[in-house]
């Protein structure tokens, strides 16, 4: 089963791990292991920083350490997760 959220969007082939979703910038490119072809995140990856953000200011408000490490760690995966599914790849040529 394909994996819609990997696949290069000029040969529609999937050619990134999950890993390496995350760790693709908004102002980085990358090659197509297939076609060849340049390709990244659009431009809402921005948008997907902004629950890890949120959670940076919420956990100002917690006393202890554990609040705060709950707080960072929800905000960081909601954020993941908005990367990894929400933002598609484009044609970056
Ligand atoms: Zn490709």
């Amino acid at each position: 089963m394909k994996r819609e959220h990997l696949c290069c969007p000029h040969c529609g082939e999937e050619s990134l791990t999950v890993f390496q979703k995350l760790s693709l910038g908004a102002m980085m490119s990358r090659k197509c292991e297939v076609c060849g072809w340049h390709f990244g995140v659009s431009a809402i990856a921005w948008l997907a920083m902004v629950p890890a953000f949120i959670s940076v200011v919420l956990a100002e408000a917690a006393d202890t350490l554990v609040p705060k490490l709950l707080c960072w760690g929800v905000g960081i995966f909601v954020s993941s997760l908005f990367y990894l599914y929400g933002v598609p790849l484009v044609s970056k040529e």
